[in-house]
C-alpha cells in the first residue's frame, strides 16, 4: 500500500537527504580528518552505519507495511439507514458489540479501528497518519514506527558524540589550511543543529508512543473519550508493549527484521489479550 500523498513524499525524500548527509559528514569530515590513523575510524565507519542500515530498515517496513487496513466487503451493503440517521441502524449496532460503522468505506469495522482520511482506509487500532513514514501508524505497523525512532534518537545521539570527541582530538590538516578547518566547522555545526531537532523530535513523539501503549489508549481513543471494557482491566506493562511488538523475545523486539504475528481478522479477537 502506498499513499499517494504530496506532503508525505516529500518528509520521506527529507529523510533520506538528512541521513545521508550525517553519514558524509561523520565520515569525511570527523572520521576521515580525526581517527585516520586509529583503529576507531574503522570501528566507528562500521558502527555508524549499522545504525544507518538498521534505521532504513525499519523506516521501510514502517512505509511499506499495512498499518492495518479494515478489509472492504465483498459485497456492497445497504447503508441508506445509516446514511439518513435511521434508527434501524443503532440497533444493528448494538448487536454487532463495539464493532461500529464507517459510513465512508461503507463497512463494519472493529473496535478502536479509525478512519484515516490521507489513507482513505479504516485503519485497526490507529494511532496517526505519520507523514515521515507517509502511512499510517496501526496495529501492525506500530513497532516498526517506534523501531525507526528509536533508531533515530540512537543515530541523533552518535553523531553528536562523534562531533564532542573530534573536537576534543587534534585535526593535523586543520592546522595548515584554514579553508578546510572553516569547512569543517561549518559541516560539524550543522550536522549538530540536525541531530539535536531530529533527537529532541523522536524522544517527543517516543514519550507520547510509549504513554499511550502503557494506558492502552490511542491518541483518538483519547480524543473521542471512549472508554473500553476492556481498559478497565489492568495490565502489566510487559503485556501491552507485546501487543504493539509481537509474542516474540523482547530481545528482538528493536530488530526490524522480525516480523510481528499475524492478527486475524475474526470478530472475536481481543489480540493478545490473555495476560502473560
Ligand atoms: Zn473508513
Ligand atoms: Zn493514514
Amino acid at each position: 500500500m502506498f499513499v499517494r500523498d504530496p506532503c508525505g513524499i516529500v518528509c520521506i525524500i527529507v529523510t533520506y537527504i538528512a541521513i545521508f548527509y550525517a553519514d558524509y559528514v561523520v565520515i569525511r569530515w570527523i572520521i576521515l580528518h580525526t581517527m585516520q590513523d586509529s583503529l576507531w575510524g574503522p570501528f566507528h565507519v562500521v558502527s555508524f552505519n549499522t545504525v544507518v542500515l538498521f534505521l532504513m530498515m525499519a523506516h521501510m517496513k514502517a512505509i511499506c507495511s499495512d498499518p492495518g487496513v479494515v478489509p472492504l466487503p465483498q459485497t456492497r451493503m445497504d447503508f441508506s439507514d445509516i446514511h439518513t440517521g435511521g434508527s434501524g441502524a443503532s440497533d444493528d449496532c448494538e448487536e454487532r458489540d463495539d464493532w461500529s460503522v464507517c459510513t465512508r468505506c461503507e463497512t463494519y469495522r472493529p473496535p478502536r479501528a479509525h478512519h484515516c482520511r490521507i489513507c482513505e482506509r479504516c485503519i485497526r487500532r490507529m494511532d496517526h497518519h505519520c507523514p515521515w513514514i507517509n502511512n499510517c501508524v496501526g496495529e501492525r505497523n506500530q513497532k516498526y514506527f517506534i523501531q525507526f525512532l528509536v533508531y533515530v534518537g540512537v543515530l541523533a545521539i552518535y553523531a553528536i558524540s562523534l562531533v564532542i570527541v573530534s573536537w576534543v582530538g587534534d585535526c593535523p590538516q586543520c592546522s595548515t589550511d584554514v579553508a578546510i578547518k572553516q569547512n569543517r566547522i561549518l559541516h560539524c555545526v550543522i550536522l549538530v543543529l540536525e541531530s539535536a531537532l531530529f533527537g529532541m523530535f523522536v524522544v517527543a513523539i517516543l514519550i507520547d508512543q510509549f504513554q499511550a501503549i502503557l494506558g492502552d489508549e490511542t491518541p483518538i481513543d483519547r480524543l473521542q473519550g471512549a472508554h473500553h471494557h476492556y481498559q478497565q482491566k489492568s495490565r502489566r506493562a510487559i503485556t501491552l508493549l507485546a501487543q504493539v511488538c509481537g509474542k516474540s523475545h523482547p530481545v528482538f523486539w528493536l530488530l526490524p527484521c522480525h516480523n510481528p504475528p499475524r492478527y486475524s481478522f475474526r470478530r472475536d479477537e481481543r489480540l493478545i489479550d490473555h495476560d502473560v
